[in-house]
């Protein structure tokens, strides 16, 4: 299993089911409720003791199953649990494994809406400091008694900084610490956390994944790396059997079923579909994106390109040591910021969208749009110049788009 490719993987994965009638593809199953013959398997998928059962779709459907096999499959992981949204699988994370009084360290480069998250951490007791996670010196030397968690983005969005992936995973294992990896902007093709020691990977499934933005999810992976037994916040129910399981019984109890951030049927449907084709999207975008990339940084109207297979990238040697790609995300600022509103609106083809990993380009200045509410101090903590840029590269020739982004800096 482990020797197939990683497409071959994901699209014969459903097969490991038995599909029903013999169908080629995995059908919706929509149906809220599982019965059974007999009341004691019903009891059985509620205790725990029939494996692979169900009983309500808030915790799980034949569908949603079959794409948490497929996100295990691609991150070569132990176990998978999907969420409504990527923001529904982050929050679980920190809800169900953190508590009053622990210790978070995260990535000071970080999504918007993670970034929010920690200030409702705060608020609930939870002390987070978020560093420059780039030097894994700043992350070691934040960790106290108390430090349960690290967080980090493996290319943060917009920014694209790459923290110093496999430093921080030997610090975390080492001290016993929850290691936890948003993976959406490389997807498992480009890396797979697990090799840098990650014990729990985050990915947005609403965007290269499902890649057509067209349904929302968020999936949790366990690596099977951490040792559960090293953390106190398990719930003595949870403590039974295979230590392995803990982490995600957890998550899946306290943070699926009890939150309600569950994916629906016709989403999981429209994200695998959308998975089947991930490596051949993510390549060619990816490939678009360096070459857009190249053609702007020596561009005489743009002054900063971010983007980690540039040489100049502060980070480019650890972003060639892990990530086979360096995706389709990337950010720049014009040498004049005023014009940059003009700019965009002279470009023909990128849509003037928020938004991430689509089949399209889509385009959005930074500052005042998604991190508008931050605010200035905050922007200018994380980087953010107010000219900034950002570009997620679709699946448009590498041509036209060339040659619009040529008329428009004209
Ligand atoms: C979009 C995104 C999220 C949140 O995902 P949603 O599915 O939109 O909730 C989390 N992390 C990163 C890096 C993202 O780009």
């Amino acid at each position: 299993m482990a020797t197939q490719g990683f497409t071959t993987g994901i699209v014969h994965s459903d097969k490991a089911f038995g599909v029903e009638h013999g169908g080629v593809h995995k059908p919706i199953h929509t149906s809220v409720q599982y019965g059974f013959d007999k009341v004691e398997d019903l009891i059985g998928v509620f205790q725990g003791t029939l494996k692979g059962g169900f009983n309500y779709a808030r915790q799980g459907t034949p569908t949603t199953a079959a794409l948490e096999a497929k996100v295990t499959r691609m991150e070569d992981g132990l176990g998978t649990i999907c969420f409504a949204t990527g923001m529904a699988a982050i929050s679980a994370v920190f809800l169900t494994l953190l508590r009053a009084g622990d210790h978070l360290v995260a990535s000071k480069f970080v999504f918007g809406n993670t970034n929010s998250i920690f200030g409702t951490l705060r608020d609930l007791g939870i002390e987070v400091t978020t560093v420059d996670a780039t030097d894994a010196a700043n992350v070691a030397a934040a960790v106290k008694a108390n430090t349960r968690m690290v967080f980090v983005e493996t290319i943060a969005n917009p920014g694209t900084q790459v923290p110093d992936l496999g430093a921080i995973g030997d610090l975390c294992r080492d001290k016993g610490l929850v290691y936890v990896v948003d993976n959406t902007i490389t997807s498992p093709l480009l890396f797979r956390p697990k090799t840098v020691g990650a014990s729990l990977v985050v990915n947005s499934l609403t965007k290269t994944i499902a890649g057509h933005g067209d349904a929302l999810g968020g999936a949790v992976t366990d690596t099977g790396v951490f040792d559960w037994n090293r953390h106190p916040n398990i719930f003595a129910a949870y403590r039974k059997g295979d230590a392995r399981q803990w982490g995600l019984t957890q998550i899946r109890k306290k943070g699926l079923r009890d939150m309600g951030g569950s994916l629906s049927s016709e989403h999981a449907h429209n994200i695998a579909v959308g998975a089947e084709t991930l490596a051949l999207r993510v390549t060619q975008s990816s490939a678009t994106a360096l070459e857009l990339a190249r053609f702007l940084e020596q561009h005489p109207a743009v002054v900063k390109v971010h983007y980690p297979m540039l040489e100049s990238h502060p980070q480019h040697a650890l972003a060639r040591k892990h990530f086979s790609a360096g995706s389709w995300l990337l950010s720049f600022e014009l040498r004049d910021a005023s014009t940059c509103l003009d700019f965009v609106n002279r470009l023909q083809i990128p849509v003037k969208a928020t938004g991430l990993g689509d089949t399209r380009t889509l385009i959005i200045p930074v500052a005042p749009t998604i991190f508008w509410e931050a605010g200035a101090e905050v922007r200018a903590a994380m980087g953010i110049a107010d000219g900034l840029i950002r570009l997620s590269v679709g699946l448009e020739e590498s041509a036209d788009l060339l040659a619009d982004f040529a008329q428009a800096l004209a």
